[in-house]
Formats: structure tokens, C-alpha cells, sequence
């Protein structure tokens, strides 16, 4: 098949990029930029801007499916500082795809959504919630990022509707992994965290934003790529978590990596620095009982090799 990846130059893009051209698709990547750390193995990739409606026209001939993934994205520290240039250039690339895939009628449309979504409310205590589909509705999300990507999901159903457009979602919950960002002010916890612990002096302490016990899961990039394949081969139109259930506070996220890195430094914790919502886990019963996926990667494992890409790179 002829599939287009947007985003391919970015941390899950890549990923999927490789995973998709080894099942041997052709792959055609678009995106503001290269992958950061690695050639791409796409057969083409286009550099483009898409919020042009133009540009998506362009990349969107002779395509068979689409793997939406390009977004103006970051960390906590990165989303909470942009809410509108976030919010304005996610709504543009969104609606200028998913009206040219609707024009081109792709074969299915895989819109890559983030459990930002969900209300704030329910993410108050560390002992969170598992956030089910649901609950995403009546609606509260994170500002900016979160609002944008929750009407994008109301847009991938319109298009359904209207257009018989066959999109397929998923709720991303906080993926890491090697040759993702980690350094410049993009970068998420995980990787973030690792690249400080590998940079440690001796007598060097650890910051940490917020007070280490807010709570978040995981999910290692080989299960995000396999969940997002079977969500987007299924036949299961509906809005899909693709996280882990592995509920850790970022100072036990702290304590695994310390552990990889054999590292013992005093910990630092800065209330100034922004920490985003109390807590938030995945509820994964709907992709296991429909699509019968659930992760495999430990988050033991999956730091390890984080952890260890991070440190060749420094
Ligand atoms: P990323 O920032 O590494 O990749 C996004 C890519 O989109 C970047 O390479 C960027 O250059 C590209 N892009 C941005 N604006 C563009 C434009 N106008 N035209 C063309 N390309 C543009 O992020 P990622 O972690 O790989 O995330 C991929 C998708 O998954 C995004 O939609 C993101 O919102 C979603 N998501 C990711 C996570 C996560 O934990 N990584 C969590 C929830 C949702």
C-alpha cells in the first residue's frame, strides 16, 4: 500500500516509519524536518508545512492510508507556554488533512490523539483514575493542546459521518523511548529526566519539577507502534487509550532511572516549575477486550534502552 506518514520526522513518526516500510509498505514521510538522530528509511519524504492547504493536497496524491501524526507538541513545560500558537497550528493541519484525505478518499485515516484530552477534574489526586473513553465527555480538557485535540477527534467523526472517511483514533498516554527529543525545551519527563541523570556530577543534585508525587503511566514506543497498526487495521471505528496501566509517580520514575544509571544524587524538587495535572492512568480494557492488545515492554526495560540511548547521544 501507498501510506503517508505526517510527522515521519518526529519521535513516533520515525518509529512508525521503520515499522511500516519493514512490513513492506511504501512510505511516503512529511514533515517540517528529518528525523533528528537517524536517516529516514521512507522511500520519499516531502519537507512541508501543512498547515497549507496546498501542501496537503501535494502529499496526499495516490495515497492509500494516512497515519496522522504531525502536531506542534511538547512537554509540560512546552504546552502550558503556547496555548494559542499550539491551538492555531494543530487546528490547521488537522482540518486541511482530514478534509484533503475525505477529497482523496483514502482507505482510513489514523488520527493521533492524547489522553490531554480528559477532564481535569478527574486527574485531581495521584491516585488517579484509569481514564476510560468515556470520560472524556462532558468535556474539561487541558488547555490549548488538549481542547485542540479533543474537537480534532469531534472533526475525525464529522468526517465519518459526512464524508464516510473511515478514521481510526487513539489517546496516546506519555510515549518514550530511544530517538525521541531530549533536550531543548520540547522534550517529555522520561526523556528529560534521563538526560539530566546521565549528565550528573558526582556531588551534583537532581531537580525535579513539581513534588515528584504526581502521577502518570508510561507506554514504551514499540507498543505505541503496534497499537497504533492494529487500531488503524481494525474495523473499530470508535476512540481508542493507548497507554499503559502501570500507574508511578515521577519520583518512582526518578528511582528507576537512578537505579539504571547506579546514580545516588540528593533529589531537588522546584514548585515553581510547571507539573501539569495531579494524576492520570489509562484505562486499557477496551483495546484488550476489542483488539486483545495489551503492552509488553516493563518500564524497567523500556528506561534501560532510554536511558542508554540517551547517554551515547550526550
Ligand atoms: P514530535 O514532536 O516528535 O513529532 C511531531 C512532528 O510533527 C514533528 O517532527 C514536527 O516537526 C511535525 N510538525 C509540526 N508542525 C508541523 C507542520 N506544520 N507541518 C508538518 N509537520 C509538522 O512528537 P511525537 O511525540 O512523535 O508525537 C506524535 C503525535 O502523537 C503528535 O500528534 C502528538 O500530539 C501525539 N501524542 C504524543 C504523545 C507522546 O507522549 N509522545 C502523547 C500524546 C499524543
Amino acid at each position: 500500500m501507498n501510506v503517508l506518514i505526517t510527522g515521519s520526522g518526529g519521535f513516533i513518526g520515525h518509529h512508525l516509519t521503520k515499522y511500516l516500510v519493514a512490513l513492506g509498505h511504501n512510505v511516503r514521510g512529511v514533515d517540517l524536518k528529518h528525523p533528528d538522530y537517524e536517516k529516514t528509511s521512507a522511500q520519499e519524504f516531502f519537507i512541508g508545512d501543512l498547515r497549507d492547504p496546498a501542501h496537503c493536497k501535494l502529499v496526499m496524491k495516490d495515497i492509500d492510508e494516512v497515519y496522522h501524526l504531525a502536531a506542534d507538541m511538547g512537554g509540560i513545560g512546552y504546552i502550558t507556554s503556547k496555548l494559542a500558537d499550539i491551538a492555531h497550528n494543530n487546528i490547521l493541519i488537522d482540518a486541511n488533512m482530514l478534509k484533503e484525505a475525505a477529497e482523496r478518499r483514502v482507505r482510513r485515516f489514523f488520527y493521533a490523539s492524547s489522553a490531554c484530552v480528559y477532564p481535569q477534574e478527574l486527574q485531581e489526586t495521584p491516585t488517579a483514575l484509569m481514564l476510560a473513553e468515556d470520560d472524556a465527555i462532558p468535556a474539561n480538557p487541558e488547555p490549548g493542546y488538549g481542547w485542540e485535540k479533543l474537537f480534532a477527534e469531534e472533526l475525525c467523526r464529522y468526517y465519518r459521518k459526512d464524508y464516510g472517511l473511515e478514521t481510526r483514533i487513539a489517546r496516546f498516554h506519555n510515549v518514550y523511548g530511544p530517538l525521541g527529543t531530549f533536550v531543548g525545551g520540547k522534550e517529555k519527563a522520561p526523556a528529560a529526566l534521563c538526560r539530566k541523570i546521565a549528565q550528573l556530577g558526582v556531588h551534583d543534585s537532581l531537580e525535579i519539577w513539581g513534588d515528584g508525587l504526581q502521577t502518570r503511566s508510561f507506554l514504551y514506543v514499540s507498543d505505541c507502534i503496534e497499537g497504533i497498526y492494529t487500531i488503524t487495521q481494525s474495523n473499530k471505528p470508535q476512540v481508542f487509550n493507548l497507554g499503559s496501566d502501570r500507574l508511578i509517580s515521577i519520583d518512582g520514575l526518578v528511582g528507576l532511572i537512578l537505579d539504571i544509571a547506579k546514580k545516588n544524587p540528593t533529589l531537588i524538587h522546584d514548585m515553581s516549575k510547571p507539573q501539569g495535572v495531579r494524576g492520570r492512568n489509562s484505562n486499557n480494557r477496551q483495546m484488550e477486550r476489542e483488539l486483545l492488545w495489551t503492552p509488553k515492554v516493563s518500564l524497567e526495560d523500556g528506561l534501560r534502552a532510554t536511558y542508554r540511548w540517551i547517554l551515547q547521544q550526550i
